[in-house]
């Protein structure tokens, strides 16, 4: 929006302005707006687990239904999602905010995705997925625990959005500037009208699709919050029914 008017002004001149005036302004909506579907999201991301616990024991007091172990577990469950829920918005509330710290130290990206995957063991064995490893890149100078939560949460979405059988790699390289690692599924995919999207807090592509799998939406958001804060970059490709990749780049170098 930089446009100076100087007494020389022309009409293009004062056009440009006008232009850098009115984009200001549809941005500064574009922000309210998100804030406020934010809002909405979080309210309904909370009622519907809320709802299902609240029915549930409102029947068994009704004595409707029997407190059976089952009924008592399924309201467990729904607290859990709660609890998921708001641990996920305290952790994107805390990447987002504008003095995150970073603790930088040398990290290695194959030793902590052989972390991340390890975390997926019991889930990787029941969906009986293959997951591979390869390449390389030397160490860089990041955040050890915020890199760690990356690689879980993109690692945890492959997982998820694999079908039985399918095939996880994960691939490491680096160039001069950048270490670059990517988690590849030939998962269910992504629409290419929704792509663009996936990174926004609580975005989740097919809803309907999505609300068996239980996520929140928050995951790639701290993924891109915690890369970006590193001064790296997030991209993802996918192609519906075929499978996705999510790629970051994070600066190998000191960067203060
Ligand atoms: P969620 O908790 O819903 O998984 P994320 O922020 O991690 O939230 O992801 C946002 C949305 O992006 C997901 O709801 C899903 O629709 C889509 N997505 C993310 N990763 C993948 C993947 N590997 N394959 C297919 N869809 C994905």
């Amino acid at each position: 929006y930089d446009v100076r008017i100087s007494e020389g002004s022309n009409t293009r001149e004062l056009n440009e302005l006008i232009v850098s005036v009115n984009q200001l302004a549809e941005s500064l909506g574009k922000q309210e707006l998100l804030r406020r579907q934010l809002t909405a999201d979080v309210a309904h991301e909370l009622r519907t687990p809320l709802t299902s616990v609240g029915t549930h024991i409102e029947a068994m007091i009704d004595g409707v239904w029997e407190p059976t172990n089952e009924r008592l577990q399924s309201c467990h469950d729904e607290i859990l999602c709660i609890g998921r829920i708001i641990q996920d918005l305290e952790n994107l509330a805390k990447v987002e905010s504008e003095n995150l710290k970073l603790d930088k130290a040398q990290i290695n990206l194959t030793e902590l995705s052989e972390k991340a995957v390890g975390n997926f063991e019991a889930d990787i064995n029941q969906k009986n997925l293959k997951v591979s490893i390869d390449g390389a890149s030397s160490d860089i100078y990041a955040d050890q625990n915020r890199i760690s939560q990356v690689l879980i949460n993109l690692v945890s979405n492959a997982v998820k959005y694999t079908p039985q059988n399918g095939i996880i790699k994960i691939i490491i390289s680096e160039d001069e500037q950048f270490a670059r690692l990517s988690v590849n599924d030939n998962g269910i995919g992504i629409a290419q009208d929704e792509l663009p999207y996936v990174f926004e807090r609580f975005y989740r592509a097919d809803k309907s699709r999505n609300r068996i799998t239980g996520g929140s939406g928050i995951g790639l958001a701290i993924v891109k919050s915690i890369v970006m804060a590193h001064g790296g970059i997030v991209e993802a490709q996918s192609h519906l029914n075929e499978g996705s990749c999510f790629v970051i780049k994070l600066p190998k170098n000191r960067m203060e």
